[in-house]
């Protein structure tokens, strides 16, 4: 099957259309006009944006960092070159908080990325400039990864669908890594046809990736029973309500829903937070300014040097998280915090299991509030972090998870999550299709859609 999307890359109208909501938008970090198309099948002239963490050849890899903002990769991420194969064709790298840390795109040391809802809010993240350029109709498809929520928190906050695969199905070969254990390639679109698509395309063993599965993914089950969170508090009262109603709306369908516990969520942002810090901390570690990136004009010795790199190259964000990486693995202390943190994801695995023994899928919600304001007036770096509650679960467990449209309130979108047991993945495929032809998934009323998606 092959999907339509009107314009191919190298129209000059597109390209036009591209540049100039980019001014308004600044989704993407830079354009490539001049791909050529080197493969062949599904996607055939489709227009990709990847997030510019992830390995495109001959593009910038900047990680929307300072670091590394004159990078150019030398070779493709085993996510992009299988979907290039198929005459995919990425037309430019889009922005994210730096090196994937944060949820709002307000920590990228590059550009500045708008909701195309509403300048006022902003787009989510970190992959928040590959959902504003989704929801804004610059690209069917865009790449994006999730180590903790990055592509369902942006894709909820600009109304779109972002999927999260099982941990090991897509391969991380040329991603830039954050946090090793918890992260992943993703998916975001307005129509689920074209993650369905890239998630068969991608998905599959990669000798780059050793941590990339050989098991296949599991085929469609007849789901019957719901299971929802139960979320006594912590939403905002918009959220709450349109809670209440998603569920009511899966009953209407004809679904069995089921209140469920998952006691141990309550430890899952300290964990999430000490493992992803912990191996932040190890993996920024080669950015020493040696090999690649920004280097400083002088130096009197290789220490100095390395210092002065990283000291100029990395943002607030990023420094707070390797120093809380390097605290947390110190020497005498890691079974205070790292072991016990890995006991805890042990413990919030043992959760879930118990769950899918009573239900098919499980719901909640994605994130506490809508898309929230930018600046000052929006949420700290403390509240960002906590607000992540109902994402990390499925990055501890390496579960898949789909966040899909649910209406728009205030002007601004709603949205919720589906997950499933591991490699269970096509179930959530097919549940959202399920509901994006039972419901409108509407446009930001300035920009509607240009061409059938
Ligand atoms: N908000 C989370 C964090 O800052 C998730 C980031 C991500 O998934 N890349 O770590």
């Amino acid at each position: 099957m092959k999907k339509n999307w009107k314009v191919r890359p190298e129209d000059k109208d597109y390209q036009a259309f591209l540049l100039e909501t980019n001014k308004k938008l600044g989704a993407f970090l830079s354009f490539s006009f001049n791909e050529a198309m080197t493969g062949d099948g599904e996607f055939q002239g489709i227009p990709l944006a990847v997030k510019d963490n992830i390995a495109v050849k001959n593009q910038p890899l900047t990680c929307a960092s300072k670091l590394l903002e004159n990078l150019v990769s030398p070779y493709d991420a085993t996510v992009v070159s299988r979907l290039k194969d198929k005459g995919a064709v990425v037309i430019g790298k889009t922005n994210l908080d730096e090196f994937g840390m944060g949820s709002s795109n307000q920590d990228s040391a590059l550009a500045e990325t708008f909701n195309p809802w509403d300048p006022l809010v902003v787009p989510g993240g970190s992959s928040g400039g590959s959902a504003a350029a989704v929801a804004a109709g610059m690209v069917p498809l865009a790449i994006g990864t999730d180590t903790g929520g990055s592509v369902r928190q942006p894709a909820m906050f600009t109304g779109v669908f972002g999927f999260k695969p099982t941990y090991g199905v897509v391969s991380r070969y040329g991603l830039t890594a954050y946090a090793s254990s918890l992260e992943v390639p993703g998916f975001i679109a307005r129509s689920v046809e074209w993650i369905k698509l890239a998630l068969e395309l991608t998905a599959g063993a990669d000798p780059h990736d050793q941590t990339t599965t050989s098991d296949v993914l599991a085929e469609v089950r007849p789901i019957k029973k719901i299971g929802y969170l139960k979320v006594d508090d912590g939403l905002s009262p918009v959220m709450a309500a349109a809670y209440r109603e998603h569920i009511e709306a899966w009953k209407d369908l004809g679904y069995v829903l089921m209140p469920v516990d998952i006691p141990a969520l309550e430890y899952a942002v300290p964990a999430y937070y000490t493992i992803a810090t912990a191996e932040a901390s190890a993996n920024l570690a080669r950015f020493t300014g040696i090999r690649y990136g920004v280097r400083p004009d002088y130096a009197q010795n290789p220490q100095e040097l390395v210092k002065k790199a990283r000291t100029a190259g990395f943002g607030r964000e990023v420094k707070r998280r390797i120093l809380l990486g390097t605290y947390v693995l110190r020497s005498g202390f890691q079974d205070q915090y790292y072991h016990r943190a890995q006991k805890i994801r042990t413990i919030i695995r043992g959760d879930f299991n118990r769950v899918f023994e009573k239900v098919d899928i499980l719901l909640m919600p994605v994130y506490p509030t809508q898309a929230f304001p930018r600046g000052e007036s929006g949420l700290s770096h403390l509240q960002q972090k906590l607000a992540d509650k109902f994402t990390v679960g499925a990055n501890l467990t390496g579960i898949p998870a789909i966040s899909i449209p649910a209406g728009v309130r205030d002007g601004l979108p709603l949205g919720f999550q589906l997950l499933a047991p591991a490699l269970h993945d096509r179930d959530l495929i097919q549940m959202a299709q399920l509901w994006e032809s039972k419901t409108s998934i509407p446009a930001p009323p300035n920009y509607p859609p240009r061409w059938e998606d």
